[in-house]
């Protein structure tokens, strides 16, 4: 049983594409997406022993050991330069997939879709995204075991629309939906802004910058609660 997280995110593959998951872990999605598609495959990358045998074994015990190609490595240098036509990046940190998606920009010659479920630093990732010639087309807003999740989903061949700072905090399409579980994670955001500057305030030097960013962000924030 796929998590409802990983099942949302698969469900922005494609059918019958050739996909690599990075970071892939017990390699859930490949094997998912793989059994309810014939035409797919997929190449499972791992840079960590444990998570890359836990992939070896998922992969087996679902016989898909002939579509599904798990390889042990850092990001995107497990993949031949354009070998895969989409790119999976589920559950890390944005500034990670961030990292990922700068040192592995060789290999993304042949690829037309990333996914992306950052599990913190999202605008990071829209703002990458944009910079590389992924315009957004698609997000997704999911919440799991008291955890809200945000995916992106990037095409090469779409029309390029700049994003505005807004934009990039709550994303293009999730601000456009406004979802019961948007709307919950940014009344939990607001709360952490308003706690944060009030801590700022009470510091013997209060950074300005950085009060006047959260402050700008409070303020987006509470606009879009309105
Ligand atoms: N993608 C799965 C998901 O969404 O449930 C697993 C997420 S797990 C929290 C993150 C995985 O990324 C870990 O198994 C970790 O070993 C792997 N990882 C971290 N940095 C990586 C890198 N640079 N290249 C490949 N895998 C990486």
């Amino acid at each position: 049983q796929l998590s409802q997280r990983l099942e949302y995110v698969a469900s922005f593959i494609t059918r019958g594409s050739r996909f690599a998951d990075i970071g892939s872990d017990h390699a859930y999605i490949p094997c998912y997406v793989c059994q309810q598609d014939d035409l797919a495959e997929a190449v499972a990358g791992e840079v960590a022993d444990a998570p890359f045998r836990s992939a070896q074994a998922t992969i087996s015990q679902h016989g898909l050991t002939d579509r599904v190609s798990v390889r042990h490595g850092n990001g995107l240098d497990v993949l031949e330069s354009g070998e895969v036509d989409s790119v999976v990046l589920a559950g890390m940190g944005g500034t990670l997939i961030k990292t990922i998606l700068d040192d592995g920009q060789d290999r993304l010659s042949n690829v037309g879709r990333i996914i992306a479920q950052p599990n913190v630093a999202v605008p990071i990732v829209r703002h990458w995204l944009e910079e590389h010639g992924y315009p957004i087309t698609n997000e997704g807003i999911i919440e799991e075991n008291g955890h809200i999740y945000e995916i992106i989903v990037a095409d090469k061949d779409a029309a390029a629309v700049p994003m505005t700072e807004k934009q990039l905090l709550f994303g293009p399409y999730l601000l456009q939906q406004k979802t019961h579980v948007f709307y919950r994670k940014w009344y939990y955001e607001r709360a952490v802004r308003r706690q944060i500057i009030e801590q700022m305030k009470q510091a013997a030097e209060p950074d300005t910058r950085k009060l006047a960013a959260v402050r700008q962000e409070l303020a987006w924030i509470e606009e879009v609660l309105d």
